[in-house]
């Protein structure tokens, strides 16, 4: 195919219409900048969407997991087991209560948290004689990960299971959409996930006293919400039951978050079309990359949020930082997701992790690649990075 020498793809492009734009300035003028009815509402629709009881509506995925691990009462000194490959967030929140970030190895395929890892890492700290008080899965881009594996080693040893959802709204596991299944399900709305808010997050559960504790703690450990206590039919009176934080989501991104949420199933199949076309041209270049895992399980659905792709570094004769570099030459803007958390300074530096103590995630990322997929892509642009992809490959063989 002829190079398409004039185009620039992003890594991603936000799927902002009048809608959001309409929504957010009734919000505005609504007379309610921070929580107010739209928070609320919002909070309803994401919880009949995942099937979830209760759903607090946060400004972060990062204060959803935070106010997660204080629900289910993590304490010093205690672990939380976390994947390698995922983003910062999932194992900082271990910090903040001076509790210990358990860092463990994925599954080749799918690039999930490994249940046979997790179960290893249990025996491990229980032998030298520490306390585990949850893990946290990643549905990393967005394929749900073994959760059935996962509730059974949890249930086995008595812990809690707290799913990072940040790329998996909206995602399936066996029939069940992800935030019907476990303890608790933190939700993004960042700028470039599938639902996007700018900033935003939500904690969904069944549990009734956790997500009252979550919604306190969201709000300087106050005991009514600011929506009521300000209105007319509330009182000035307040108490301070706990050191809190400030975690609670303004009506403007609420508004943006309704619009998003209509739309986030008609976004989810452009991009599993996306995908699809990827993958079947991607089909014959099999000496070079591999797609991404796709579900297997019956009822099972990805969100797509984010495509990886995997180089087989000894039939090329560049490596993955070239490879990027090469793409981005040719207008094709990718990313890498993510750099384990293991080879960080601090967790090097903190736990005395070495790269190949992890190694698949290591070795999977010193191969990925994520390329754009995000609604808006042109079939233009979705040819540029197919044919590019193919230029590379062929122009690197080694
Ligand atoms: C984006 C992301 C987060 C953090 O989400 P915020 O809403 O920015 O706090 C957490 N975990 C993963 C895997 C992410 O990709």
């Amino acid at each position: 195919m002829a190079a398409d020498n004039n185009i620039n793809v992003p890594f991603h492009r936000p799927e902002i219409g009048m809608d959001e734009v309409e929504a957010v300035t009734k919000a505005m003028l609504s007379g309610w900048l921070t929580t107010g009815p739209a928070s609320k509402e919002f909070e309803a629709e994401v919880a009949g969407f995942v099937g979830a009881k209760h759903a607090v509506a946060l400004n972060s995925c990062t204060a959803a997991l935070h106010l997660a691990l204080s629900a289910v009462g993590l304490k010093e000194g205690e672990h939380v087991i976390v994947p390698s490959m995922t983003f910062a967030a999932t194992a900082e929140v271990a910090s903040y209560f001076k509790a210990i970030p358990s860092i463990v190895d994925i599954e080749p395929r799918t690039m999930n948290i490994s249940p046979e890892a997790i179960k290893r890492k249990i025996v491990e700290i229980k032998k030298s004689g520490g306390t585990v008080r949850a893990v946290l899965p990643v549905h990393f881009a967005g394929l749900p990960c073994d959760m059935d594996a996962i509730g059974a080693i949890a249930k086995e040893h008595d812990i809690h299971v707290i799913e990072d959802a940040a790329h998996a709204i909206p995602s399936s596991y066996k029939g069940r959409p992800i935030g019907g299944i476990s303890d608790v399900t933190c939700f993004s709305f960042y700028a470039t996930k599938t639902v996007a808010t700018g900033e935003g997050g939500m904690a969904v559960t069944d549990d009734q006293q956790w997500a009252e504790h979550m919604r306190v703690m969201s709000l300087h450990g106050i005991s009514k919400d600011a929506w009521k206590r300000y209105s007319a039919e509330g009182s000035w009176y307040y108490e301070i039951d706990y050191p809190g934080f400030k975690y609670n989501m303004t009506d403007t991104a609420a508004a943006m978050g309704l619009v998003q949420l209509k739309k986030a199933e008609q976004m989810r199949l452009k991009r599993q079309a996306i995908a699809d076309t990827y993958d079947q041209a991607f089909a014959k270049l099999d000496k070079w990359i591999e797609t991404p895992a796709r579900p297997i399980e019956e009822g099972t659905i990805h969100s797509h949020h984010l495509y990886v792709l995997r180089l087989n570094l000894a039939a090329l004769a560049i490596d993955r930082a070239a490879f990027i570099e090469q793409l981005r030459a040719r207008g094709v803007m990718a990313s890498v997701h993510f750099i384990p958390l293991h080879i960080h300074p601090y967790y090097r530096n903190t736990f005395g992790y070495k790269p190949e103590d992890l190694p698949v995630s290591y070795e999977e990322y010193m191969r990925a690649i994520s390329l754009p997929i995000f609604p808006s892509m042109s079939s233009r642009e979705i040819a540029h990075v197919t044919s590019t992809v193919a230029d590379l490959c062929k122009a690197n063989d080694r």
